[in-house]
Parts: structure tokens; sequence; C-alpha cells
């Protein structure tokens, strides 16, 4: 295949905001696109009218600008109904649709007479068998039809990439409803019809989706359209082993952008995820898209640990210049020179927001702490004059080292916690000026400043 010809797509559901899987699976077709030259497109999946809404839709589409995913077309199942219709006059005339009329509840009692018999739920195709005098009958009385695809008894197979020789029989699969009685166009069919109008050439998603396949692959046959490629990735489970399901806010992309996780610690951990290829914090989603190769991923479920996600955020913050983050550090109130600022204090940041922390210490009130009054005395009689640069702490702590005696640990450990009031921190030579000459004094003589 020229590598042109390659067409992918994130198919979300408006239902709710996108977690860590979504965006995997959305961040890979992305990546897969962008590899072979291809096209990626943004479909929302919204039939669901009561429970897709305006507001997830736009949400979907700001956490993909963030992760900074753009598309190259864009499109809403709710407008195109049309198609879906087509679609159904399709299969009526080629054979494989048919009405029926089954309410709710007689089929619930299909299905759990089927289970309790040991048999699986699969539709029994009562209504085949009715004569085109019984439907006009069940309409006139008021019923409307839903739609069923006739499942071909022949075997499905498919090479998938992931989860490699798949085969299913046909007979073992139910004949899916295609369209409600109240003309809704279910996800099975309407994906279908999309795909193949869409031109998709590789269908990248969750592998819950491996047991829709088998139909959906009739489907397309039954359309005239050409197969995709199909990439079921595992799923992520939690930390513990269990599920992630939508609801988890703090694994939402947008409760990890609240938390102050990077868009790219995101991605460098999404992209390799469950797969064999190392996780490796990058500056920029180009560094990504060579690496990918999606025959890398394992069959088996990944564990997400939010705590790797934030030793990737720590490398993946060293490596952002100053212009990439100068906004956000305004908004924290980053003193001064903010790019100096910034080099002094990466270092110790899990998150960006963090920075706002080292704020507060560097421009107080803060309480010291001094254990020794009378060597914080007499190293406050040493502080240089202003103006302070980098140079400041050297020359400061080597007249401090020669008056008191004090080195290494012994002279540094105070000085750091007088002025900080903590045994760690950033690197006092780059810190210390934003601390300056006033509050340090004050600090010294262990006064909240
Ligand atoms: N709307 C479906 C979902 O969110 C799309 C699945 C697919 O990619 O076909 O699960």
């Amino acid at each position: 295949m020229a590598s042109a010809d390659v067409t992918v797509r994130f198919a979300p559901s408006p239902t709710g905001r996108l977690h860590v899987g979504n965006g995997r699976v959305a961040l890979l077709n992305w990546l897969y696109a962008r590899k072979f030259g291809g096209r990626f497109i943004l479909r929302h999946d919204d039939t669901d009218t009561e429970r897709s809404t305006e507001e997830f839709v736009q949400a979907i589409e700001l956490d993909l600008t963030w992760l900074g995913l753009s598309w190259d077309a864009r499109y809403r199942q709710s407008e195109r109904r049309d198609r879906y219709a087509a679609g159904l006059d399709r299969l009526v005339a080629a054979g494989r649709a048919y009405p029926c009329f089954e309410s709710a509840e007689e089929l619930s009692l299909k299905r759990k007479t089927q289970l309790a018999a040991g048999r699986a739920p699969i539709y029994d195709r009562a209504a085949l068998k009715l004569t085109a005098r019984e439907c006009d009958q069940f309409e006139a009385a008021g019923h409307k039809p839903h739609w069923r695809f006739l499942v071909d008894a022949k075997p499905v197979q498919w090479d998938d990439v992931i989860h490699g020789p798949m085969r299913f029989s046909g007979s073992d699969l139910s004949d899916p409803v295609l369209v409600r009685e109240d003309g809704t166009p279910l996800y099975t069919f309407t994906s279908v019809v999309d795909d193949g109008e869409m031109g998709i050439t590789h269908v990248i998603r969750g592998d819950d989706h491996l047991a829709n396949t088998a139909v959906q692959i009739q489907l397309f046959q039954a359309l005239g359209a050409a197969v995709p490629v199909f990439s079921h990735l595992a799923l992520f489970t939690g930390a513990g082993g269990e599920g992630l399901s939508k609801r988890l806010g703090s694994l939402s992309l947008s409760g990890l952008r609240d938390q102050g996780i990077e868009a790219m610690a995101i991605n460098c951990l999404l992209a390799r995820l469950g797969s064999s290829d190392p996780v490796e914090p990058v500056e920029h989603l180009a560094d990504l898209v060579a690496g990918v190769d999606l025959s890398h991923f394992g069959r088996a479920p990944a564990k997400f640990d939010p705590e790797e996600l934030t030793a990737l955020n720590h490398k993946v913050l060293q490596k952002l210049p100053y212009a990439t983050v100068r906004d956000r550090l305004a908004a924290l109130g980053v003193p001064g020179d903010a790019g100096a600022f910034w080099d002094a204090v990466r270092p110790n940041l899990t998150t960006l927001n963090e920075a706002a922390d080292w704020v507060r210490i560097a421009q107080g009130p803060i309480a010291p702490v001094v254990e020794d009054p009378a060597f914080a005395a007499a190293a406050a009689q040493l502080l240089p004059a202003a103006p302070w640069g980098e140079q400041t702490w050297s020359d400061w702590t080597h007249a401090v080292g020669s008056a008191t005696g004090a080195k290494g640990k012994k002279l540094f450990r105070p000085l750091r916690l007088a002025l900080t009031g903590r045994e760690h921190g950033p690197e006092m030579m780059k810190f210390l000026p934003f601390i300056g000459r006033e509050r340090a004094a004050a600090r010294l003589a262990g006064e909240t400043a």
C-alpha cells in the first residue's frame, strides 16, 4: 500500500471526559498517520443522543488539542443520519438486514431462557420468518421495526496486528441490531458505514471491541467496503489491576492537566506503555513518530501507574525550554528573572505547579530553621552587599567557612535551613539571589520573613 493511503480515525463517544486509555488510542492513531504520511480523522460517535453532549464534544477536542493531536478532518455521526439510512437500504436490498418487532421485554425473556438452558444468547431469528403481511400488520398496529443484520454462518478471520490470527464462526454470532425502533442507528453499524465511506485503512482501538470485529467485518463486506487492518490494543488496568473507567477523574486527561502533568509526559508514556519499546522522555510529539510500531504491543493488559507518569513528568520538565513554560510560570507569580528562576528550581519539580512553592519560599514569609543562632549571626555579618548574582553564594560561604571553620555539610546545611526552612531544595547558588539580602539577613536572625 502506498503510504499516503493510510487513513485512521479516533472515534470517541462524547458521553464523558477522555481518560488515559482513550488518550492512548487517539495518540497511537495520530502517530500512525504521521509515520506513514496519512490522515487522522476525528469522528464523534454521538448517535446516542441521550448520553452524548456538546460539552463533552468540546472537552474531547480541548484534551486532544492539549496533547498536541490535530486532525485532518472532523465528523459527527449525528450529522450523518442520511448515510446510515442509505446503508440500511442497501443491506435490505441485498437481503442482509431484516425488520424485527419484538419488544425489549420479549427479547430479555428470550435471552434469560437461553442462558438458563446453558445456551449462548444468540438471537433466534424469529423475525426472519415473518411474512410481509405480518410485518404490515405490526406496523398498522403502531409498532415500528428495529433492524437486524443477517450474519453469515461462514467463518470470519482476520490477522490482528496485536492479537494475531483471529477466527470466529459466523454461527456463533448473534444478528446485531443496526437501527432501533426510534430510528437511532447503533455503533456496530454506524462505525462500519463511516469507516467504509471515509476510507479508513487501519482501525486502532481497544481490545474491548475485539468481539465486535467479526460482525463488523461481515458488515464491511455486505456494504461492499474494503476491510481495514485491525490493531486491538490491550486495555490498561490501574496499578492494582482494576479496570480504568471513564469516571476515574484522576486519570482523565483534564484531571492530569489540573494536577500539572505535562501533555508530553502523558504522550511519552502512552506511546510506549504496553509495548516492548522503552518509554523515553522526549520534548516533541514528532520525536515519538518514527518509533511507533503497533506490532510491538502485547496482548496482556498493561498497568497504568500514576507514579510512573509523575517520574516521567519530572524528566520531561528538565527538557522544556523556558520559552515553553514562560506563560505558565508567569501565572504562578515567578519573581524577577523568571528564566533564571526556572533554571534554579526545575531539577526539584515533579510538576511545574510546584514552582509556586519555591516562589513562596523565595519571597516569604517563611519560618526559618535556625539551630545555632551564633553561627547564623556570624554568617549574617558576612552577607555580601547587593546586587546578588550566581557568584554570591560561593563568595559568601567561603567567607563564612573561613570565619567559623565550618565546612561541608556543617557549613551548607544550617545556611540552607535558615534561608529556606527546608533540608533540601534547589542549588543555593542559583536560588539565593531570589531570596535577596534583606530577607536572608532576617531569616538568619530567626525572623519570619
Ligand atoms: N465510539 C467507540 C468507542 O468509544 C469507538 C470504537 C471504535 O474505535 O470503533 O469505544
